[in-house]
């Protein structure tokens, strides 16, 4: 890497940030694309979000992707968020273009490209059934609505989270029917019919912790697992689930699609396919 006074800054605030991947992942996109930029990890706190953003202008930045705990409070320090961030009420990128900082969600649209990269999955008409009801459930709940599922269901383990989230969301996407539910053994008896996919969007498994039901029994025979959580050893979930047969993938395919919708809003290119999922698979 040689840099230049022409060298283009692009890099991600977080706290923590030091465990992040994406320096990894864009640094080797950047150099395999030939483009002329750099990017940087910035350890940056709750409390200096606005002098950082700020920075942003100031520094010339040409764009950051955000990680906890800053895709909320972000949404209100740039001039303008896209259609789906501002559905989703949080953003993880950020393009300036000229001083005008304008915030995206690219886990919206990573969550589908992984699902078909992974399942050849066309969301238009399926059942899907996702576990939490946090960021990245809404993210996925935005993504899979737009794409006209006929059928969500919202499990979490506070019920009233689901029920807010489904709530909110019915009145934007009157083609999907929507259902919330409590995230434990009960789920088996109320879910009315199987799914065609089964996504956890919550924290369970992420420090190796496992569900202490099996919601993979709701899944048809032909259907999938998505499991968010990415990790070296497969997760309880997708353990049960390759068990009965099921396609199965853990989260590292959105991880590296989202990077790469950063990547091209940044840049106006494409990465190498496959580039930051063969990374991620050889840090993970
Ligand atoms: P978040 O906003 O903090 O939400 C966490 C969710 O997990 C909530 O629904 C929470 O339920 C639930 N939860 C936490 N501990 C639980 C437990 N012990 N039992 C049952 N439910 C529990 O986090 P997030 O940003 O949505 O992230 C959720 C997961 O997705 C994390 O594992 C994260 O690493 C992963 N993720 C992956 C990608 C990717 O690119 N692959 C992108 C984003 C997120 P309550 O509402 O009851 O607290």
């Amino acid at each position: 890497m040689s840099l230049s006074g022409k060298t283009q800054v692009v890099g991600i605030f977080g706290d923590p940030v030091a465990h992040s991947l994406s320096p990894r992942m864009q640094n080797a996109a950047i150099e395999a694309c030939g483009v002329d930029a750099v990017y940087v990890p910035f350890h940056v706190m709750k409390a200096q979000l606005c002098d950082a953003i700020s920075g942003i202008r100031a520094m010339n930045i040409r764009g950051v992707n955000l990680t906890i705990p800053h895709k909320e409070a972000s949404c209100a320090l740039v001039d303008s968020v896209d259609e789906h961030a501002a559905m989703i009420g949080a953003i993880n990128t950020i393009v300036n273009d000229n001083g005008i900082l304008k915030g995206y969600n690219t886990d919206c649209p990573g969550f589908l490209k992984a699902l078909k990269e992974e399942f050849s999955f066309d969301p238009c008409g399926k059942r899907v059934l996702v576990l939490g009801a946090g960021g990245a459930c809404r993210a996925a709940l935005v993504a899979l609505a737009q794409a006209q599922v006929s059928w969500i269901g919202v499990a979490n383990r506070t019920r009233v989270r689901a029920y807010n989230l489904i709530d909110e969301l019915s009145v934007k996407f009157s083609g999907t029917t929507f259902a919330d539910y409590q995230l434990d053994v009960s789920l088996l008896d109320k879910c009315e019919a199987s799914v065609d996919l089964l996504v956890n969007a919550s924290a369970v498994g992420l420090k190796g912790e496992e569900f202490d039901f099996d919601p993979t029994g709701l899944v048809n025979a032909d259907g999938a697992v998505y499991d968010m959580v990415y990790a070296k050893e497969a997760t309880g979930l997708l353990v049960s689930a390759d068990e009965k047969g099921l396609k199965t993938a853990d989260g590292s395919s959105m991880l590296a699609a989202q990077g790469e919708e950063a990547f091209k809003l940044w840049f106006d290119c494409d990465p190498p396919a496959r580039l930051m999922s063969k990374l991620l698979a050889d840090h993970v």
